[in-house]
């Protein structure tokens, strides 16, 4: 899933699309492309490669139109290639779409068009789209005056799967449909221009005003003026959110990378993360989450959820739970938790861990759990996000932005988040001393600045990288919740490095891994304990 950035003001919509697009290239992406809307007419480029080239393409075309929509693609129906980037359009380019997600039955959508006299250009899912609004458009009388949403609304109803898109038509050039199901869609307020895009980060430079879209939500957006309508075309009020991140924690700040500058702000979104919640001497301070004695004493176990770096993070704090507050913790892979039928029934908490809140296979775990009568906390970073609107209590890290694909920051986060919340029940269910608690919460204190002595001590850790970074094979070795690290360490490297590496529990090495150990293998050891 990639990038989406959408405008409707009175600046000529070209630099605000490139410049959204260039503020999510974070997330990869393979070609790009534009559609800006001028005198009734579209004009579409797109390019593969760079946001650059694109830019430079359309530098040397009049592009002054104050309509427009954009994207970044990372193909996953057909290749990367000019023909298959966004924006699509139909068939009279009447309506052109961008789209985020996949369309699981474009297949039959698209035979049921082709049988209908439409051709299809691209390879990819996203073409149906265009062309089934236009096929709405022009076979349907619309309901209501509103021909376009109609259209948009009638074709959103056929799609399945997930997506996040913005429409434009030749036809009404005042304004940008949207609409969203599984994929984050936000919509940025500020006088008279309204802003789109996949991912806050992208518009954050003009305003902190945000519409966060929910799933099967469709919006109309004017230059002064936004409408919100659910599927059946009923107009409602949407609350509009304040985002507190500031324009300039989404630049480098100096660094190389982005990844790099949020390791380094660990010791501050550490601090940001424990705020208020642990004051010396009294209990942990949870007035946001209102879970009582009686709810905790009838539990029957906690269920971790997760995908990647925030399940390690959940693998960390089993024993927390488990030792601390005496209740069984099991942790598990989203994308497995949600395709199984777990044993979950109302004494089950479910704690769902992700950095962005709209983790897919995350989400849908939570949908089973809810489903099933189990409670649910979302534990993300993302204010209003998917996931924390979802869930019946939602926790925030509030470590800032986390632009790196590769988490860091926010992993060490969830961590401590879910350390102080082990503490918080046990002091609820009384299961821990009193003074083996305040031990930890003291020792939790104090972790912002055992990492920030770790990060002065970087000469260290570049020496022993400038060592090892041409090895083709790394292995980790830890126990208790240095196995936990271990397993993070190892996913660490291969997503960065590119070199390949196992985790192993520290008594597993024996049990056949080590038949790969040879001289010259870098074996680490984490031994924290
Ligand atoms: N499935 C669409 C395509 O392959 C969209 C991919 C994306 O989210 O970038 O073109």
């Amino acid at each position: 899933m990639c990038g989406i950035v959408g405008y409707i003001g009175n600046e000529r919509a070209k630099n605000i699309l490139i410049d959204g697009l260039k503020a999510l290239e974070y997330r990869g992406y393979d070609s790009a492309g534009i559609a800006v809307l001028e005198n009734n007419k579209i004009t579409v480029e797109k390019s593969v490669g760079r946001v650059n080239n694109l830019s430079n393409l359309i530098d040397q075309k009049e592009f002054n139109g104050c309509v427009g929509i954009a994207h970044t693609r990372w193909a996953t129906h057909g290749k990367p290639s000019t023909e298959n980037s966004h924006p699509h359009s139909d068939n009279s380019s009447t309506f052109s779409v961008v789209h985020n997600g996949i369309i699981e039955n474009y297949n039959e959508l698209r035979e049921f068009l082709k049988a209908k006299g439409y051709n299809f250009l691209s390879e990819t899912d996203t073409e149906v789209i265009p062309n089934l609004i236009h096929y709405y458009y022009t076979n349907f009388d619309s309901p209501t005056e509103d021909k376009l949403l109609y259209s948009i609304v009638s074709a959103a109803k056929d799609l399945k799967g997930s997506f996040a898109i913005a429409v434009i038509s030749s036809l009404y050039p005042d304004r940008v449909v949207v609409t969203r199901k599984d994929s984050p869609l936000v919509i940025g307020t500020s006088s008279e221009s309204n802003y789109i895009a996949s991912d806050i980060p992208a518009i954050l430079k003009y305003t902190n005003k945000f519409y966060l879209l929910e799933d099967n939500e469709f919006a109309v957006c004017f230059k002064n003026s936004i409408n919100f309508y659910d599927n059946n075309m009923q107009i409602h009020n949407k609350a509009m959110k304040d985002i507190e991140w500031a324009a300039n924690s989404v630049d480098k700040a100096g660094f190389e990378d982005y990844m790099l500058k949020e390791i380094f702000e660990q010791p501050n979104s550490i601090r940001e993360t424990i705020g208020s919640r642990l004051p010396i001497g009294s209990k942990c301070s949870f007035d946001d989450l209102d879970i009582s004695y009686d709810y905790l004493k009838n539990i029957n176990k906690i269920y971790i959820v997760a995908c990647g770096t925030a399940m390690h993070a959940g693998l960390a704090a089993k024993n927390m739970f488990e030792q601390l507050c005496k209740i069984q913790t099991i942790v598990e892979i989203a994308s497995e938790f949600r395709y199984r039928k777990p044993l979950i029934d109302k004494n089950t908490l479910c704690i769902y861990i992700s950095q962005s809140g709209e983790t897919a296979d995350t989400i849908a775990a939570l949908k089973l759990a809810k489903n099933n009568g189990a409670k649910t906390l979302a534990i993300s970073n993302v204010i209003g996000s998917s996931i924390t609107r979802e869930a019946d209590y939602c926790l925030y890290t509030h470590a800032g932005p986390e632009i790196a694909v590769a988490s860091t920051k926010a992993y060490t986060s969830q961590i401590v988040m879910l350390a102080i919340l082990s503490i918080h029940f046990a002091e609820i269910l009384n299961t821990s001393t009193k003074d083996y608690l305040e031990k930890i919460k003291s020792e939790i204190l104090d972790i912002p600045s055992k990492v920030q002595a770790l990060l002065d001590n970087k000469d260290e850790v570049n020496h022993f990288a400038s060592q090892v970074y041409t090895e083709h094979d790394m292995y980790f070795l830890g126990r208790g919740i240095d196995y936990c690290t271990a397993l993070e360490a190892s996913l660490k490297l291969k997503e960065i490095s590119y070199i390949h590496s196992d985790a192993y529990a520290a008594g597993e090495l024996k049990h056949g891994p080590i038949a790969l150990i040879e001289n010259g293998i870098t074996v680490i050891g984490i031994i924290t304990d």
